[in-house]
């Protein structure tokens, strides 16, 4: 199924995302946390590609093949295009098709000063354009409710965001925060520049401190007062800092529904614990 449908047949569509098991780990270990989060009924799982695993094999592919035909819940599985040639490409697609995948998080990837870019797409639009022209996928994009390091504004980021709705992104997938306000206020601005599609809110509960100050110095996302404090209190006992995570992602969670949000996207980091606890507690309100 394709995810916009989702979208028309639930009130909050709920997915979750995993990334592969590190290099040189078997694909199987991840199989274990795919079976458990299975028991939680997400609307869809995505797969990261390229972060921590190897895209050689296309272990995404088997994954989010994996999670469609032999768990039979959607899939979406991510492909970046920044090192990537249209060769590259075009084997890739053929790799999801013959693992039968209909969708795909069309991504452009972060700049690696070490490796020098393939040059066939320069932004993610580019290659959603290509993936259009050559198969019949469902596409979806990202987007940044505190705006792309790259980009100079918000305001900026939005106009070049609409340019990726109109090249064929149908559903749009967000970056993590922690302030909600944050995410209201890119809502409205990407209203007044006509995207009219889906956005899922990225929700990421706090697993450990490093993690976060790891995410948040990849991505920028902004810490509210309420949350660093929460993060200093806890930081030395790693149980309490975990629950009261789940707690802090649960409270984001009722009040993005209250809102009327049209999708959360939970980034479960492999661990179906934390996933099943925030699962049951904003089952209800889907
Ligand atoms: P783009 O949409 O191409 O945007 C990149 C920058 O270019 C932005 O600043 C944008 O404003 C600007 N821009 C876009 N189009 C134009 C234009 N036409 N003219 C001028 N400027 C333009 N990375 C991975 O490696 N693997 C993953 O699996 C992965 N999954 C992710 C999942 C989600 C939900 C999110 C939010 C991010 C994910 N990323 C992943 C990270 C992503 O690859 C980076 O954030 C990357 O830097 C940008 O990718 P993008 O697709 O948003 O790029």
């Amino acid at each position: 199924m394709k995810i916009s449908e989702l979208f028309n047949k639930k009130k909050t569509v709920f997915s979750f995302e995993v990334f592969p098991p590190k290099k040189n780990s078997p694909v199987e270990t991840i199989y274990n946390t795919l079976d458990s989060l299975k028991e939680l009924s997400p609307d869809f799982i995505s797969v990261t590609y390229g972060a921590g695993g190897s895209s050689a094999d296309n272990i995404t592919a088997k994954i989010a093949g994996y999670i469609k035909n032999d768990l039979g819940i959607e899939s979406v599985a991510h492909l970046t295009c920044l090192n990537n040639t249209k060769k590259d490409v075009l084997d890739i697609l053929s790799e999801f098709k013959k693992n039968n995948i209909e969708n795909i998080l069309a991504l452009r990837g972060d700049r690696n000063p070490d490796i020098e870019p393939a040059k066939d797409f320069e932004y993610a639009s580019d290659m959603v354009t290509f993936i259009h022209e050559n198969g019949d996928f469902h596409v979806s994009g990202a987007c940044y409710p505190e705006c792309h390091m790259e980009s100079a504004s918000l305001v900026d980021d939005v106009i070049n965001l609409r340019k990726k709705v109109d090249s064929g992104v149908t559903h749009l997938m967000s970056q993590l925060f922690f302030d909600n306000s944050y995410f209201y206020d890119f809502l409205e601005k990407a209203k007044i520049a006509g995207i009219n599609i889906p956005i899922e809110a990225g929700i990421m509960p706090v697993v450990n401190k490093s993690q976060i100050e790891r995410m948040v110095s990849m991505c920028g996302a902004s810490l509210p007062p309420k949350f660093v404090k929460m993060m200093q209190k806890y930081e030395s006992n790693p149980e309490a800092l975990r629950d009261a995570g789940i707690a802090y992602a649960i409270d984001q969670i009722v009040d993005l529904i209250s809102n009327g949000v049209d999708g959360i996207h939970l980034y479960t980091m492999n661990n179906p614990y934390i996933a099943k606890k925030i699962s049951e507690g904003v089952s209800s309100l889907l």
